[in-house]
């Protein structure tokens, strides 16, 4: 109708979804979203969204399922409240637990679904109101060694380039990342660049769909990425194909990462990967014979007990070949969630304040403690799966605050975190819909979705967009005004006009953002660092130097995963998204369109593991591992190689995450979602 296709008003914001950071416009009336379209303006997505953007949301914001009021456990059931009373109760939990057990006894889990200026606000809460550096986000559970791993090289955990410098890229080499399900706007990007001539190099244990424009696929078993990459590089260094100017003018640390890359002979690479050497040296030439070849990775390089060593070994062979500090190179991380890289950069992180400032600086701490008038803690708090693992074990925190996130369904070996959730005195959850995580909570506290907020995301390539309101939010209150009343009734002064106050307070406290306010930003944003209100923004970072100087090589040595396969969990079970769904699924497993294309999960199989094990596609067969067990439907595909299975998380009703290893990287401590030894048995008739 004419009503539908011209709406009252549109609003243009950023898509909730990927970290990809499409801009959308939404149409309003009657302060109800009636359609969205992808906005021509927007700097990544160009006119483009992908079919969660376009599709799976239209439903979401007005969903019955939303909660609006919050809910406090009586006797065991959840009963209705008002805000004064939920929020009187959470504060008063709260100041009880921290007076009673110390600061470190509570924590905050921030969201890397909500804005900037709300992560930036449950960090001030857990820091200066709770008194903690216990406050943490999900990039824990995807790219933290991102941040550890590329600092380490390059002295900052980032992207180096930007998205639409793909296409211009002579060699594209994707690893670890299923570009064109997970980032499918960035996936046009690789498509549109090898249409043109890019040449694509794959490393991938599944047959993705990249593989069909690659020049070479390197079908590597799960977690032997270091020794695919030393390989790689083994036969650049043999072949005299390293940049020896750019490692003499740009680096340090060359030799001692020599002396391990010569151990890893194309031949011993095959054998740990099996990848025959024949690809491993061609995939070499083809790389470091490039003029501008840029890497592009995401969760099958990080989620591993050898993460942030994986990400390293990138940052070696970008260096190495001199492919960073140019444009249409370097290292991109393809962040999971809309706004990950925004939680991190606002000090959503035990160990770091807003802009990668350490808590454990002096003259940080007392930068801050003078802006906000308290006592900070010194020492790094715990990392989110720290405090699930110790309440598991029975110690650790005793109050947690839950901002947008679903541990119960998202982190690995869920019954380990149930009992952790079970242990808490205290949890409350600020959500938009119930979840498995709600199912644990005290007190439920009503979320505003992105379309009822006010503020700013900062996308995969370090780009801060505005997100602009189009309704008010269905809770009665923005989540940063939710933020700011649990801090008051603690008894501490937080408060602020509107959130453009609190980007202020951002850019006065963290150097990189020292040039960001909202009335800088406009349609295209701005790429951090922007270090002063003149600064257009960095496309292309360590331009000409490294932000920490010289670039690092670093030697790393190849791990097998924590837990290898054995006759009786023959199978290696790796994990990932699917494009039509995101993450637990909570949104997009409410969008009729969405759940029409894909309606249920299926574990896939390679044709001749089914044929070992009996088994038809199609059928229900039972997986387990050493922690727990699901059962799903097989869909045998040649997608899946022999002995590895995959399975995505989006559904609650087959938790995927039973089965998953908690092991963590020792220095990123993040999980190994990507590699887990199981069986697939046939359902017993
Ligand atoms: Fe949204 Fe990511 Fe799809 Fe873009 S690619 S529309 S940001 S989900």
């Amino acid at each position: 109708s004419d009503k539908w296709a011209r709406p009252e008003k549109t609003i243009s914001t950023v898509c909730p979804y990927c970290g990809v950071g499409c801009r959308m416009k939404l149409g309003v009336e009657d302060e109800r979203i009636v359609s969205i379209a992808p906005d021509r303006e927007g700097p990544v997505n160009r006119g483009q969204l992908c079919v969660k953007g376009r599709f799976g949301l239209d439903e979401i914001v007005h969903h019955p399922d939303r909660i609006t009021t919050p809910l406090i456990r009586r006797n065991g059931r959840f009963e209705e409240a008002t805000l004064e009373e939920a929020l009187d109760l959470v504060a008063r939990r709260f100041s009880e637990i921290r007076d009673e057990y110390g600061p470190d006894s509570l924590g905050a889990l921030s969201s890397s679904r909500c804005t900037n200026e709300e992560n930036y606000l449950v960090q001030k809460l857990a820091r200066a109101v709770f008194g903690t550096n216990n406050v943490d986000n999900c990039a824990r559970v995807c790219h933290a060694p991102s941040v550890t791993g590329l600092a380490a090289c390059f002295g900052s955990g980032a992207a180096t380039n930007s998205f639409d410098q793909i296409e211009d890229a002579d060699v594209l080499f994707v690893i670890g990342s299923n570009t064109t399900e997970a980032h499918p706007i960035v996936g046009l990007k690789v498509i549109k660049a090898a249409n043109k001539g890019t040449k694509i190099i794959v490393a991938d244990p599944r047959k993705i769909e990249l593989v069909d424009r690659a020049k070479v696929w390197l079908n590597l078993r799960p977690g032997t990425n270091i020794a695919l990459l030393n390989g790689m590089m083994n036969v650049i260094l043999r072949e005299g194909l390293e940049d020896g100017e750019f490692i003499a003018s740009r680096t340090e640390g060359f030799e001692e990462f020599r002396k391990v890359v010569d151990g890893y002979t194309p031949e011993r690479a095959a054998e740990i990967t099996g990848v025959p050497a024949a690809d491993i040296v061609e995939a070499a030439r083809l790389y470091a014979s490039a003029e501008k070849a840029m890497i592009i990775y995401s969760l099958g390089m990080t989620e591993h007990v050898t993460g942030t060593a994986n990400v390293i070994s990138l940052g070696n062979l970008a260096m190495l070949t001199g492919n960073v500090g140019r444009r249409s190179t370097g290292v991109m991380p393809l962040r999971g969630q809309n706004n990950v890289q925004g939680a991190c950069d606002m000090g959503a992180l035990p160990n770091n304040h807003v802009g990668y400032q350490p808590v454990t600086d002096a003259r940080v701490r007392s930068k801050f403690e003078e802006a906000w008038g308290v006592r900070l803690p010194a020492d790094p708090g715990l990392t989110s799966t720290e405090m699930l693992e110790r309440l598991a074990e029975g110690r650790g925190i005793r109050g947690l605050y839950i901002l947008g996130e679903d541990p119960a369904q998202t982190d690995p070996d869920t019954n380990r975190v149930r009992s952790s959730l079970e242990a808490l005195e205290f949890l409350v959850v600020q959500e938009i819909f119930p979840t498995e995580t709600t199912k644990y909570a005290d007190v439920i506290l009503p979320a505003a979705s992105f379309a009822e907020c006010d503020g700013t995301f900062t996308n995969g390539e370090r780009r801060i967009q505005r997100v602009n309101r189009a309704i008010p939010p269905l809770g009665g209150l923005a989540n940063w005004e939710t933020i700011c009343l649990i801090a008051q009734k603690m008894g501490y002064p937080m408060s602020y006009a509107d959130p453009s106050e609190i980007m202020d307070e951002i850019s006065s406290l963290a150097p990189i953002f020292a040039g960001v306010s909202f009335s800088r930003l406009g349609g295209l944003g701005l790429q951090w660092p922007c270090p002063s209100i003149d600064h257009p923004g960095t496309e292309t970072m360590h331009l000409g130097c490294f932000s920490r100087g010289l670039g690092k090589f670093n030697p790393v040595e190849h791990r097998p995963p924590a837990e290898e396969t054995d006759p009786d969990y023959p199978l290696i079970l790796t994990t990932g998204r699917r494009r039509e769904h995101y993450n637990c699924g909570s949104m997009t497993r409410r969008s009729k369109g969405i759940m029409w294309v894909w309606p249920e999960e299926t574990i896939e199989i390679s044709p001749a593991d089914a044929e070992d094990l009996g088994i038809e596609d199609g059928e229900t067969v039972l997986v387990r591992s050493r922690r727990g067990e699901v059962r799903v439907k097989a869909r045998v595909t040649e997608k899946s190689s022999r002995g590895v299975a995959f399975l995505s998380f989006h559904y609650a009703n087959v938790l995927t995450n039973l089965l998953t290893n908690a092991a963590l990287d020792p220095v990123a401590k993040t999980p190994e979602y990507k590699a887990c030894a199981i069986r697939v048995e046939k359902v017993p008739s």
